[in-house]
């Protein structure tokens, strides 16, 4: 029995009960490890000690002050940390507490900037299919994943999906990596001509795409294209880096691999690390600038912006990613887990890509590698690999509708940035196990 309205009415959770390093304890005393920090967040593991006493040393100074009244000393120390080492032009960021306020946030943002330079006829976005920005209203309506999407259609405003890029299954046999890339950002421009650009607020995207697909990187040069087609119709670049972001695949910002700059860039996930809900939007000086010359405020607030506490977390997390170097401890460890995979699954009946960056990988499961085809969507394959690496002591983030939403199964792996070859080995260890025990 119990209170608490779960994510399933139909599943009963062990609970989590202390935690350490990449491990998770449950009061059964059975002992996971993390290797998908959740939802890619634990960057640093559980219970870090740096974080936890910079955690209570904010405590004990101050818990909470409304930003209605006033700034902290915290807050500005981490907005600067976030400035000095986010792309050139950046200048601020606005703090919320997670990813989907921090998308509601940047929305609002990019539509007030037209209102403030008199181009108010703007009013659409255009954003990826297969691609998640959040579960609030205006994050869940720019995502395109059909299936959350589904039921809610009508609470939500109008978006215009283009394809994302994905490579395993969209790229033409006769088509260069070069190629496809042009082919999607030639749609993007299609999707512009077709909507009128002078309406089009903005173009939103995963920089490397997430949970929906696992771990969709673009082809080389596309991001080129994209920033370009968006400057020379006027609209925004809006980067969703709340799960790719702050290290992940192996640069603080994937943009910086990608070789642009955002008007806009979201960041939550690994901000905070796990150790206190925290999000920002990281804002391009050029819209700072027409706040400041136009109305002088950002017309948006929550009761939770920029909490001490949160703030002194995350300041924290950034600094021992620097202090101990973890950005190349994820480069490197990131080559070692591509190489596991594919010494594990390189060759396996059901596994038909694998695929990633840094510490932000997947594999994609399939009926057939030849045809690849797709299981049965009601043998939730994902849904079972997850119950199976779960009894074998391993948390990893297995999903369905890969595809379109419904058809596809992939497994995402997100481990913190501290773990070592050997820990590499055991995860990788137990979801061949785990993939075996399902479609083996
Ligand atoms: C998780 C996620 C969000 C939403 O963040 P929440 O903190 O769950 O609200 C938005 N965008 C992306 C890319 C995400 O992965």
């Amino acid at each position: 029995m119990t209170s608490v309205l779960h994510r399933s009415l139909k599943a009963t959770y062990p609970r989590a009960a202390s935690g350490h390093g990449i491990h998770i304890r449950d009061t059964q005393g059975r002992d996971y490890i993390d290797a998908s920090g959740g939802a890619a967040v634990s960057c640093l593991g559980h219970m870090h000690p740096d974080v936890l006493s910079a955690m209570r040393k904010q405590l004990e100074q101050l818990e909470y002050a409304h930003t209605g009244f006033f700034t902290t000393e915290v807050a500005e120390q981490l907005g600067d940390d976030l400035v000095a080492h986010a792309p050139e032009g950046m200048s601020h960021v606005y703090f919320v507490s997670g990813g989907s306020e921090a998308i509601e946030a940047a929305l609002k943002m990019a539509r007030q900037y037209f209102v403030e330079i008199g181009q108010p006829q703007r009013a659409r976005f255009i954003a990826r299919k297969q691609s998640y920005h959040g579960n609030t209203l205006g994050a869940l309506a720019v995502g395109g994943n059909e299936w959350r999407r589904a039921q809610f259609e009508p609470l939500l405003v109008k978006t215009h999906h283009v394809s994302p890029p994905y490579a395993y299954r969209d790229r033409r046999a006769d088509e260069s990596d070069a190629e496809y890339g042009e082919r999607l950002a030639q749609e993007l421009e299609a999707m512009i001509a077709e909507l009128g650009p002078e309406t089009i607020i903005g173009f939103i995207a995963e920089t490397v795409g997430g949970a929906t697909a696992g771990a969709l990187t673009a082809p080389e040069g596309y991001y080129r294209r994209v920033r370009e087609i968006c400057d020379r119709h006027g609209i925004l670049l809006i980067l969703d880096e709340v799960m790719c972001g702050m290290g992940r695949t192996g640069t603080l910002h994937a943009c910086e691999q990608e070789g642009v700059t955002p008007d806009l860039m979201t960041i939550a996930k690994g901000m905070g690390g796990g150790y206190a809900p925290i999000g920002g939007v990281l804002v391009h000086e050029k819209i700072i600038d027409a706040f400041a010359s136009g109305s002088g405020l950002f017309q948006h607030g929550h009761t939770y912006l920029g909490h001490p506490v949160a703030c002194a977390a995350s300041l924290a997390v950034q600094q021992v990613i620097r202090r101990d170097n973890l950005l190349e401890n994820v480069r490197k460890q990131g080559t070692y887990l591509t190489q596991r995979l594919e010494a594990r699954f390189g060759n396996h009946p059901h596994v038909g890509d694998i695929r990633g960056r840094g510490l932000f990988q997947a594999i994609e499961l399939v009926a057939d590698r030849s045809s690849k085809e797709t299981f049965d969507p009601a043998r939730k394959v994902h849904a079972q690999i997850k119950q199976e690496a779960m009894a074998r002591g391993l948390i990893c983030y297995p999903m369905g509708g890969t595809i379109d939403g419904i058809h596809g199964d992939h497994v995402l792996l997100a481990p913190p940035f501290i773990v070592t070859e050997a820990d590499i080995d055991a995860i990788v260890e137990r979801l061949g196990d785990a993939v075996d025990a399902v479609v083996g």
